[in-house]
């Protein structure tokens, strides 16, 4: 079976792939002359995006210039996701593709990273493509090896910042995860929780911020689960939300989520007001089965503390449909949920066995057909509940961060501080803001148009100089 999500609404917003610096040797004046290419492309979730920034940059310091296409590049590294079995055929595709341009002569090197190499099937996979190097998640840095540079196992750790420069950043605040939910690969491919400590994550991104970054995202499997040295991670964000212009985390586990938190987002002007919270199912019984820890209306109860604290706040979700042993009530009871929680969007997941987890053995395996009907089912109640929503922000004012310039139909993409995406009519340039009215609203988007546009973080939601730190 495969899966597909299916995106019901606003939330994430597209991330920046684009690389922050150019790797040419004017560039980098240390990096030896440019006269090798290398073309990365990033599969699957924000922390492959992350780990790709630390690839570019491993790369950049080997004097690779980046290049977009695999026909222009020497060295191809596909940095991959294992989660879902359809991001594995895709990676299948690609590997197919370079084989052939290997063979005219038009690629030399390829190299597979990420989470399909920490599985089992990338041997297999190595041996039909003929693939140079395969790294998992925890020694990328041998990377540095492959591409020339001496081996840094030292230097390029989980600690190491990406690419910085950017007006967007990516900051690992822990890695791996400690559940073991019943679907979920996660935990064989990236490893049990290691919490990077507090210091470490604020001084990088003071030095971000120094370096031109407005909008700081967290990033983690379990954010929420972070501590270290008797800190939680509510006293991670409150240090972060004192440095950071702009700050968001992803992804978080609803056992871990503390009210505190909760309440922090809405007082805290620099946090966006949105909070990704996956349930994965509405059914008491579907959780028992997936290991998720908590039951419908715990998650319930933490929704109500959220809309609460945070009433003009956005509110996503993660959910599984056709899990083996879904019935049609735990399916109506995974309806009700989302009717009760007013998501503004949802990933919505057909189940998609992955050989080493506990559900890809287990009995009770749902028929394609029905699992098509629930998803379309469950898409259909998240998005005319985020359709709704989104009508409510017509007419409304909005300070809207840019996030991607306007392309030729002159819309940019940005986002409200309650988190929404929009698509607005300005020429103002990634990072900084705009005030705009909201003229129209789909299920997914806002669309708005710019009265004034300013630059950076001058001031923060409420219109206040941001403290100094
Ligand atoms: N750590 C997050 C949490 O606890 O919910 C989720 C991280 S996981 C990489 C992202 C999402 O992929 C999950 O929330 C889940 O909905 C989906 N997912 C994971 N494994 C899946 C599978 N085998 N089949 C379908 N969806 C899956
Ligand atoms: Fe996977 Fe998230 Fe469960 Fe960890 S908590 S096993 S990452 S779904």
């Amino acid at each position: 079976m495969t899966s597909t999500p299916a995106k019901a609404s606003t939330a994430p917003l597209p991330l920046s792939h684009k690389p922050t610096a150019k790797a040419t040797a004017e560039a980098r004046p240390d990096a030896p002359s440019a006269s090798r290419t290398a073309c990365i492309k990033t599969f699957g979730c924000q922390m492959n995006v992350h780990d790709s920034d630390r690839i570019r940059r491993m790369i950049q310091d080997a004097g690779y210039a980046e290049v977009q296409r695999y026909e222009d590049a020497d060295l191809v590294i596909l940095n991959t996701c294992y989660v879902r079995e359809n991001a594995v055929d895709r990676v299948r595709g690609h590997l197919g593709e370079l084989n052939r341009l290997r063979r005219e002569g038009r690629v030399k090197k390829v190299a597979l990273t990420g989470c399909i190499g920490a599985a089992e099937e990338s041997a297999t996979l190595q041996k039909t493509y003929n693939i140079d190097l395969v790294l998992g998640t925890h020694n990328t840095y041998e990377l540095a090896e492959f591409v020339g540079l001496p081996t840094m196992r030292e230097t390029y750790t989980p600690e190491l910042p990406g690419t910085e420069g950017g007006h967007s950043s990516f900051v690992t605040i822990m890695t791996g995860c400690n559940y073991q939910c019943s679907y979920c690969i996660v935990p064989t491919v990236r490893g049990r929780m290691i919490c990077r400590p507090l210091q470490s994550v604020v001084e990088e991104i003071k030095n971000l911020v120094a370096g031109g970054t407005e909008y700081v995202t967290l990033l983690g499997q379990t954010v929420d689960a972070w501590r270290h040295e008797g800190k939680r991670f509510c006293d991670l964000l409150e240090a972060v939300s004192e440095v950071a212009p702009r700050v968001w985390f992803t992804t978080s586990h609803p056992s871990n989520m503390e009210d505190r938190t909760l309440r922090t987002i809405g007082e805290r002007d620099t946090i966006v007001k949105r909070l990704h919270l996956p349930v994965q199912s509405g059914s008491d019984r579907m959780l028992k089965v997936m290991h998720r820890g908590y039951k419908a209306e715990r998650y319930r109860r933490k929704i109500e503390v959220f809309r609460e604290a945070v009433p003009d706040g956005t509110l996503s979700t993660d959910i599984i449909v056709g899990h083996p042993g879904e019935t049609e009530e735990d399916h109506e009871q995974t309806i009700k949920l989302v009717e009760d929680c007013e998501f503004d969007s949802a990933y919505i997941f057909k189940f998609s066995p992955r050989q080493g987890t506990e559900a890809a053995v287990l009995p009770g395996v749902v028929p394609d057909s029905v699992v098509q009907r629930r998803f379309l089912e469950v898409l259909r109640e998240v998005e005319q509940n985020a359709f709704s929503r989104n009508q409510r922000k017509v007419g409304g004012e909005e300070e809207i961060f840019v996030r991607h310039g306007a392309t030729d139909d002159g819309k940019a993409i940005g986002e409200t501080w309650s988190g929404h995406a929009v698509h607005v009519e300005t020429d103002a340039a990634p990072g900084s803001y705009v005030n705009a009215t909201i003229e129209s609203a789909g299920p997914h988007v806002l669309y708005a148009r710019a009265s004034e546009s300013r630059k950076g973080s001058a001031t923060n939601n409420s219109g206040l100089p941001i403290p100094s730190s």
